[in-house]
């Protein structure tokens, strides 16, 4: 009799040990993952609004009337917007990024990619990585495609410049690469004109579109097509999908999309800003879909979808005292203002399902609003948990997980601090500024004068109207010491006057 029991006992382990190893692999099925990346599209460039009132509650602001996203309100309604993302400030860094998990001060690729030259600028770092990452290099696509992901990449790469390893995105880990090679922007965003080939700026033409050519297409709707295409082909070939959605809009030049002109007619807005606002209307047309392709396919529900800018707002809207393209924050694409660095951020599910293995993995509240600090630097962690792959040690990242923020809480563990490095020409030149919890910081090297700083205390004044440097040098100091440490820990580049890196200066 204590035998049998025994005996029985030992079956029911035996029991629960294959349905629970049963279930575990059944449920071990990876996540298709979506980066939906649209190039230069800032906080307010969207009828959905990011920023918030001192309440904490989403508020609109005249710019969101003016453009029109339904796709991504349905998107942010079923997932999670992030009010206070950011990114760096330029294309080629923040890509890069995204790639590696790492802040531009440390892979140093801290300037846009010229494709044709080293684009260092006058007294830029000598050994800054204007040719962007190697074959050898850590990525997030390289990762993923050893585990078995199909990774594939449509639309603007700009990477690296013209032969380097970087101006292919097949050497960067990716099993397909449609549209992207070294350039920053479409030489044209007409079918009708072959994206570049035929007509428009051929140094720029669009590669891999052949068969659009000559016909009545704009090159939005060419990469949603090509997508489309690509996930179908995954799913036929029974495997996850990595999906790089890297949409050349809205990047200049401003050609106006003729399916949406319409709706720009009438808002009194300069010729150029009715053109940027169809192409914003473009891209909510081509994530809705991929939504609906995804959902068709009967992925929906174990599909990831990240939606974000690149950088700052570059809207050809007329500026107003630093004020323009992101009002009512300050600055635009390139500056060192928060409108140079602040970009819309939404994760969903495609289908939520809370009872789906991969959801409850990483769960995403629907409706939810994020005001907790998160980054371009989050995304290669967030990912890489979700789909369950390790990285080596020796590859440092400066992200954290979003794990927790993208349920709903706040990540206690996490630094609320963001650095953005540049130490070349352009909008705003040689620069180094950082967020961290309601402070920011602005040190401009200056390499023809003395530094200057600025100062503001984002909590109190978030569209950065009053410089406290002079008036709260205690604060300054503090934040200057945490700017030198973090641009130390990353071994970053300083912008060089006579040979020499220009280390940053603690103010009297
Ligand atoms: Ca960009």
């Amino acid at each position: 009799m204590r035998l049998n029991k025994a005996f029985l006992f030992y079956v029911l382990i035996a029991f629960f040990y294959v349905t629970s190893c049963t279930s575990q692999n059944k449920d071990k099925t990876a996540p298709n993952i979506i980066i939906f990346l649209v190039d230069d599209m800032g906080l307010m460039d969207t009828s959905v609004p990011f920023l918030t009132d001192a309440n904490g509650t989403l508020k609109k602001h005249p710019l969101n009337d003016f453009y029109r996203t339904p796709n991504l309100k349905k998107l942010a309604n079923q997932g999670s917007l992030f009010t206070n993302f950011y990114a760096h400030s330029v294309c080629s860094p923040s890509r890069t990024s995204i790639l590696t998990g790492q802040n531009s001060a440390r892979h140093r690729v801290t300037n846009w990619v010229h494709p044709e030259w080293n684009n260092r600028t006058k007294f830029g770092p000598t050994d800054w990585n204007w040719k962007g990452l190697t074959k050898e290099s850590v990525t997030l696509p390289r990762l993923l495609q050893r585990e078995g992901y199909k990774t594939i990449h449509i639309g603007k790469a700009h990477f690296g410049p013209l032969h380097s390893n970087a101006e292919n995105p097949l050497n960067l880990g990716f099993d397909v690469n449609i549209a992207g090679n070294a350039i920053g922007q479409p030489g044209s965003y007409l079918g009708t004109e072959g994206f570049g080939h035929i007509k428009g700026d051929k140094k720029r033409a669009v590669p891999s579109l052949e068969k659009y050519h000559g016909k009545d297409i704009f090159l939005t709707e060419a990469l949603t097509l090509e997508a489309k295409l690509a996930i179908s082909q995954a799913k036929e070939a029974g495997k996850p999908f990595f999906l790089n959605m890297a949409h050349y809009a809205v990047h200049a030049p401003f050609y106006s999309d003729p399916r949406f002109k319409e709706h720009y007619v009438n808002s009194g807005k300069s010729k150029n800003a009715q053109a940027y606002a169809t192409l914003i209307e473009g891209i909510d047309k081509s994530l809705g879909d991929i939504i609906q392709h995804v959902k068709k396919l009967g992925l929906g529900e174990n599909t990831l979808l990240l939606f974000l800018g690149d950088n700052g707002s570059d809207a050809p809207l007329p500026i107003e005292n630093g004020y323009s393209s992101s009002s009512p924050l300050k600055g635009k694409k390139a500056n060192h203002w928060e409108g140079g660095m602040r970009t819309p951020f939404i994760a969903a599910w495609v289908t939520p399902n809370k009872t789906v293995s991969s959801q409850i993995k990483l769960p995403i509240a629907q409706q939810s609003t994020q005001q907790q600090l998160a980054s371009i630097l989050d995304i290669f962690p967030t990912l890489c948990d979700v789909a369950n792959v390790t990285y080596p040690k020796s590859h440092v990242i400066d992200g954290f997980s979003l794990n927790r923020q993208l349920n709903n809480q706040k990540n206690e563990e996490r630094n609320e601090l963001f650095l953005n490095h540049f130490p070349h020409e352009h909008r705003s030149s040689y620069f180094t500024s950082l967020v961290k919890a309601n402070w920011k910081i602005i040190y401009h090297y200056q390499p023809q004068g003395l530094p200057r700083y600025e100062l503001f205390n984002l909590k109190e004044d978030p569209y950065e109207a009053s410089n406290l440097a002079d008036t709260n040098s205690e604060q300054l100091k503090v934040m200057m010491t945490v700017l030198i440490d973090e641009l130390k820990s990353k071994k970053a580049l300083y912008p060089e006057k006579d040979k020499l890196p220009m280390q940053p200066i603690m103010p009297n």
